[in-house]
Parts: C-alpha cells; sequence; structure tokens
C-alpha cells in the first residue's frame, strides 16, 4: 500500500480522493526501457474514467473549499509538498529513471527542480494574489482588476520529463485555486500517481487533484473535448497537440500548448578562437544534443557552425560523442540511458537512414550498441550520432527526432546563421556561441525561439518564462506567465453612488 493505493490491484486512477482501477479493468504493463522486463501495472483507464475524474474536479471546484481556501494556506501546502518531494527524493529519482530511462543523476536532479517549481509559485502566487485597482476617472467609482481561477484543468504530459512537466502545470494551477485532473504519459506515469500521493499527505482537499493513466487517443482526447473542462494544458508533440486544440475548439476552451523543437545551436568560429573555448563549445554542443540520448524537446539537435571551424569541431565533436557511456540509467559509469520504447529506437533509425540516403555524411554512431553488462541486448540504445553535410530539404534537419542524432550544417556570414537558426516550422529553444558579445546579442535578438542561450544550452530558471514561437506551442509555462495561465482576470466596476443616467429620455 502506498497512500491509500493498492499497489498489487493497479489502483493508480484518483478520483475525488480515493485510488481505483480502470472501469473497464484493463492494466498496461510498464517496461524498463533498459531492458524491456515489466517494472509495474497500472490501470489502463478508458473515457469513462476520464469522465469520473473530470465529474470529481468539476464539483470539487465548485463546491469544494480549495478555490476559496486563503493564498497563504494555499502556498503553505504547495511547500510542503516540496519538502515532502525532497524528503522522497532518492525513491522518485530512482523510479523516473528506471521508468524514462535517464540516469539516476538526472532523475535527482528533476526532483529538484519539481520541488523549486512548487516553491517558486508559492512564492509567486503570495507577491501576486493583490487585485489591480483602476483609475476610473471618477470619485464615486470604485474599478479593481481580480484574478480568479480558471476552473478544471485537463494537464496532459509527455514521457522524456514526467515530474517535471507535471509540476509545471500542477504547482501553478494549485497556486491560483483550480481543480485537476492529471494524464500523465502511458509510457511513464509512475512518479506522477506518488506526486498525487503527496500532494494527500500535504493537505490538499480530496477532489482537487485527479489522476487517470491510461492512452492519449481516449483518456486525453476525452479530457480536451469535455464540457466540464475549463482549460486543457498540454505538453507533447506537435501532432497531439494539433489534435487537442482541435478537440477543445467548439467548447472554446483555454489551451496552452508545449511542443517540440528543432532547435538550432550556432557556433562561431571567434568562440572557438582559444583552447578552452573550443573545448566548451564541443562539450556545451555534446550535453545539448544527446543529454537524455536527445529525448529533449530544447535539444540542439542542429549544430550550425562557421565553415572555417567545421572540419575541427565536427571531428573533435564525433570523437567524443562515440566515448558516450551508454548504458541502464541507474549504473553508476553510465552517462546516457535509452530510448524510451521501442517505437522510439525505430523512429531514431528511420531517420537515421533516410538522412545517409538523402546524402548525409555519418561522423559517428548510426546503429545500436553491442550490449554490455550494463546495456541488456532487449534495452532501446542507440549511440550517439553525428551527421554532417547535412541540409535543410533532408527531414531529418526539418522534423524533430527525438532521439541522439546531431545534424551538421554550415554558415559564412552572420545573416546566413540566423537564416538557418530560423529556419524552421518550430521555435522553442537555440544557443549562440561567440565571443563577440556585440555579436552574440544580435544574433540572440534575431532568433525566432521562446528561449535563447548566448554560450551556454540547456538552462532554464522557474522564474523565467518557458514556450515556443510557431509550432513549437501557444502561451508560456514558468514565471508570471505560468500562472497567469491559470487565472481568469476578472474587472469589478462598483459605483458608489448610483443614479440615473438619462440615456434615454422617457
Ligand atoms: P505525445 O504527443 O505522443 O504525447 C504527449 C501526451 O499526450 C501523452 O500523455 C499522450 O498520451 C497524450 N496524447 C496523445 N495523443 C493525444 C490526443 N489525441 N489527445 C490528447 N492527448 C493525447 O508526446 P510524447 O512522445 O509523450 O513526448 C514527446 C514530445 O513532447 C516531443 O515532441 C517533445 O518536444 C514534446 N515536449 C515539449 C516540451 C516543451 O516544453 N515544449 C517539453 C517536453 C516534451
Amino acid at each position: 500500500m502506498e497512500g491509500n493505493r493498492d499497489v498489487s490491484a493497479q489502483q493508480t486512477i484518483r478520483v475525488g480522493g480515493e485510488w481505483r482501477k480502470a472501469a473497464s479493468g484493463s492494466t498496461r504493463d510498464i517496461l524498463d526501457p533498459a531492458d524491456a522486463t515489466v517494472l509495474a501495472v497500472v490501470s489502463e483507464g478508458g473515457a469513462e474514467d476520464a469522465d469520473a475524474a473530470i465529474a470529481a474536479a468539476r464539483e470539487a471546484f465548485d463546491t469544494g473549499p480549495w478555490p476559496r481556501t486563503p493564498v497563504a494556506e494555499r502556498a503553505a501546502l504547495l511547500r510542503r509538498t516540496a519538502d515532502l518531494l525532497i524528503r522522497n527524493r532518492e525513491k522518485i529519482a530512482l523510479l523516473e529513471s528506471r521508468d524514462s530511462g535517464k540516469t539516476l543523476e538526472e532523475g535527482r536532479v528533476d526532483v529538484d527542480c519539481v520541488a523549486d517549481a512548487f516553491r517558486y509559485f508559492a512564492d509567486l502566487v503570495m507577491n501576486e494574489s493583490g487585485g489591480r485597482v483602476v483609475d476610473a476617472g471618477s470619485d464615486t467609482v470604485h474599478s479593481v482588476v481580480v484574478h480568479e481561477p480558471v476552473g478544471v484543468c485537463a494537464l496532459i504530459t509527455p514521457w522524456n520529463y514526467p515530474l517535471l512537466q507535471a509540476s509545471w502545470k500542477i504547482a501553478p494551477a494549485l497556486a491560483a485555486g483550480n481543480t485537476f485532473v492529471v494524464k500523465p504519459s502511458e509510457l511513464t506515469p509512475l512518479t506522477t500517481v506518488d506526486l498525487i500521493d503527496l500532494l494527500a499527505e500535504a493537505g490538499l482537499p480530496p477532489g482537487v487533484a485527479n489522476l487517470v493513466t491510461g492512452p492519449g487517443a481516449t483518456v486525453g482526447a476525452r479530457m480536451s473535448e469535455h464540457p466540464d473542462v475549463d482549460l486543457v494544458s498540454f505538453t507533447g508533440g506537435l501532432r497531439s497537440g494539433t489534435e487537442v486544440m482541435r478537440a477543445a475548439a467548439p467548447g472554446v476552451k483555454k489551451v496552452a500548448l508545449e511542443l517540440g523543437g528543432k532547435n538550432p545551436n550556432v557556433v562561431f568560429a571567434d568562440a572557438c578562437a582559444t583552447e578552452e573555448g573550443f573545448d566548451t563549445a564541443v562539450d556545451q554542443a555534446l550535453n545539448a544534443a544527446f543529454i537524455h540520448s536527445g529525448q529533449v524537446c530544447s535539444a540542439g539537435s542542429r549544430l550550425i557552425v562557421e565553415e572555417s571551424l567545421r572540419e575541427r569541431f565536427v571531428t573533435e565533436l564525433a570523437l567524443r560523442a562515440g566515448r558516450i557511456r551508454l548504458g541502464r540509467g541507474t549504473e553508476k559509469a553510465v552517462e546516457c540511458g535509452p530510448l524510451v520504447s521501442a517505437q522510439q529506437l525505430a523512429k531514431t533509425e528511420e531517420y537515421v537512414a533516410s538522412a545517409l540516403a538523402e546524402g548525409a555524411v555519418l561522423r559517428s554512431g548510426g546503429r545500436r550498441p553491442e550490449p554490455s553488462e550494463v546495456r541488456p541486448a532487449e534495452g532501446y540504445f542507440y549511440e550517439p550520432t553525428v551527421l554532417d553535410h547535412c541540409h535543410r530539404e533532408m527531414r531529418v534537419v526539418r522534423e524533430e527526432v527525438f532521439g541522439p542524432v546531431l545534424t551538421v550544417e554550415t554558415f559564412r556570414t552572420e545573416d546566413e546563421a540566423v537564416t538557418l537558426a530560423n529556419d524552421t516550422e518550430y521555435g522553442l529553444a537555440g544557443g549562440v556561441w561567440s565571443a563577440d558579445p556585440g555579436r552574440a546579442r544580435r544574433v540572440a535578438g534575431r532568433l525566432r525561439h521562446g528561449t535563447v542561450w548566448i554560450n551556454d544550452f540547456h538552462p532554464y530558471l522557474p522564474q523565467a518564462e518557458w514556450g515556443g514561437f510557431g509550432k513549437s506551442g501557444i502561451g508560456r509555462e514558468l514565471g508570471p506567465a505560468g500562472l497567469a495561465e491559470y487565472r481568469e482576470a476578472k474587472h469589478i466596476y462598483q459605483n458608489l453612488e448610483p443614479r440615473p443616467v438619462r440615456w434615454f429620455a422617457g
């Protein structure tokens, strides 16, 4: 038993404060991607489970205490949840590592970041809980804009950062006073199930946090279209995001989408003028492309390097990519885990094959590694792959692979670098490497991406908005805008001395 959940009975659906099985009785095996063995068995929910969870969230919003709970108490609950996450850090990090394939150390970093998100939104909501008095131009009018919770939120999350992506939605949703139903990815639901237990332990009233494990096509689709849902916040791929938006349209729901990316990492030769600069830029290009086996929405999967630097840079990069230690994420010396599923592995192989057929030159990787003691043959491992001589007509340059595949393009001028970097339908993130601060800022200013790193790649801050231009999404998570997504602004105009207006003579 965990919380009041009977793990052996696959009770992974949370409705109105109770754990239960899927109404259909169906279950799903959750696989360890390092060896394809069954890690856990969860309930495979369906539309009827989504309906039950939404009804519970609706009731908790309409008649329960949470939306009316003083903001200080809501913030305190968020802080208690952060403390509980840190108390359980090792356990959650291990579960996340085994479920998603990421290394244990990455799992620990994720738990810390999740706790930070809860603390950040606790602080933010305390600072931004007051209304805004508006000058109505009259002493006899009191005009104020207040912020209220949106209502019932449907939160749908992906498999690459299961708990982190959930926290970027759950923490602001709760801070603002909403109730929610969360649907984690069917591939990696385990830590989100644990988080719901921790929220209950922290004192969240029943019905505020509901969870349905199950597929996107049934549970996610139902959540997106359901008339009792007020907001859908989705993180995932472009195709599913488009379907969510379509399903939400007839109900004119608020929709927030965090979708994919095809993120450029632009390296000017001047960044590599010293040995130290060269080493740093190569090291960070590796990190940008291959951390978590490239299964990162902001992965720097397109290296755009100045032509004069290409040969030296790509040679060193390919050498170091070949040395990355692949294996089960929980093994100590391992630097990179497997892909999440057989499907993701097949997709990666298919992209590399198509790139080679289209003329790309393989500089490293391009295959599954030999099995070893830390790398079972059944695991979904793929070698970090560097593809040189790429161009935008290639699918591998245009489409998100979501695997350990880095493409190389080159430029001669600053304008050309900017054009290449912006030559994507996405616009999530990008990096610029230059020793010339003016050039770096100029290029950063011209990139059409939601986050731009100068001489760095990947860091994010909870207090800074995260999200995308173009087809990378709608809306922002984190930062003040990440809380605003979960609030409705209401203008209350109070006439202190009402009199007839006499617009109509009679
Ligand atoms: P996915 O789109 O396959 O699934 C994401 C979630 O949506 C899952 O819970 C899935 O069950 C659900 N879903 C699928 N079809 C649905 C539908 N028709 N209606 C409602 N829900 C549906 O994505 P994934 O493979 O789990 O995750 C990888 C994708 O997520 C990548 O494209 C990646 O770039 C993106 N991502 C983006 C961010 C960001 O911050 N922008 C962060 C992480 C991941």
